[in-house]
């Protein structure tokens, strides 16, 4: 089969992969139907993600079909669509007990890692009655897809925030996760939602999709200002830190109000300056992800009933064969590319 394989040079190519194979009790393979390329690959090929193993196929996000399971997995059918979790865990130990599974003893970050990833016709998905949630008949594959990264991550950001009804939440980055953030904000009570990004391409989807009441653009707005002034001269109850560029992370401790949640879910390349002098008094909560994606049970329902939605991400879409030109204008942001979706090997 075909698999997009990275090295340790930072470049990837299309290969010859064997088949996986069940080699654990716990383990599915699934027949990739849908999966995506995400910034945390870009990260990897980057050279920033030290806990990566070049070598391995990349891919973390994907929808499927089961084709084969290990003795071990009673939740689960062979030849169920299945959407899987970028996070592998095994729910036994003391972090998964305590909903911590990003730090799984047994797992983490493992998927086009550390272990072969999605961006291939199977993958093998170790501990798949944790990290597999089958998608209900009314959810299209498209929906499905984002379940286990980008909504997850976005959820989660929102969560962390601890919003209360009424709150303004500000999201610093509407790219995928950002926007996900935003619903998210909203589903846990946020009046207002500010939308912060220097793409307009990108605020215009956040304002389209009725995601965001107010966008701005550092480029042409005074943020700190602007958002106080949506907030009764507060601050943003929460601040969702989802874009990982130069200066956002100071961005987001300055427009939250004080005693704000201000949740890191960007991944970072670079190291940040905490300035504990500059920020005295204003006792912030600073909370950082690894998402702890152990809520696709709820986060499926959400998309059965429509009160979440994630279709609208997909703006691109090819065959594993033209991956190379996915990772390309989904890394440039060519074409106002959110999501480049990859479909099914072809051959061509
Ligand atoms: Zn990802
Ligand atoms: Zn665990």
């Amino acid at each position: 089969m075909k698999a997009y394989i990275w090295n340790a040079d930072g470049t990837a190519r299309l290969a010859d992969r064997p088949m996986p194979e069940i080699l654990e009790p716990r383990d599915a393979i699934v027949r990739v139907r849908l999966s995506t390329i995400c910034t945390s690959d870009l990260h990897i090929l980057h050279g920033a993600v030290p806990r990566a193993v070049p070598g391995t196929a990349l891919g973390h996000e994907f929808v499927g079909e089961i084709t084969a399971l290990g003795e071990g997995v009673r939740s689960l059918s062979v030849g169920q669509r299945v959407a899987a979790n970028c996070i592998t865990f095994c729910g036994e130990c003391w972090f998964c007990r305590r909903g911590y599974v990003n730090n799984c003893e047994k797992g983490g970050w493992e998927l086009g890692c550390r272990i072969d990833g999605c961006q291939a016709e199977y993958v093998r998905v170790p501990f798949a009655d944790m990290g597999i949630t089958p998608i209900p008949d009314g959810v299209r594959d498209e929906s499905a897809l984002f379940l286990g990264d980008i909504l997850a991550s976005g959820y989660f950001g929102a969560e962390l925030c601890a919003l209360r009804p009424g709150d303004t939440a500000a999201v610093i980055g509407a790219g995928p996760v950002g926007l996900c953030a935003m619903q998210a904000a909203r589903l846990f009570g946020a009046a207002k939602v500010v939308a912060i990004d220097i793409d307009e391409s990108r605020l215009a989807v956040a304002r389209r999709e009725g995601l965001a009441d107010l966008c701005l653009n550092p480029q042409k707005a005074e943020i700190e200002s602007a958002v106080r002034e949506a907030s009764c001269g507060r601050g943003a109850d929460g601040v969702i830190e989802a874009a990982g560029g130069d200066g956002t992370f100071e961005m987001a401790w300055k427009i939250a109000r004080p005693n704000a949640v201000v949740a890191l879910v960007a991944m970072y390349e670079r190291d940040q300056v905490l300035p504990l002098p500059s920020m005295y008094g204003k006792n912030l909560i600073f909370k950082t992800g690894g998402v702890d994606a152990a809520r696709s049970d709820e986060l499926m329902r959400l998309l059965e009933s429509g009160r979440l939605r994630t279709d609208f991400l997909i703006t691109h879409r090819g065959p594993l064969d033209r991956i190379e030109e996915g990772y390309r204008v989904f890394g440039e942001k060519l074409d106002g590319c959110l999501k480049w979706a990859v479909t099914p090997y072809e051959g061509k």
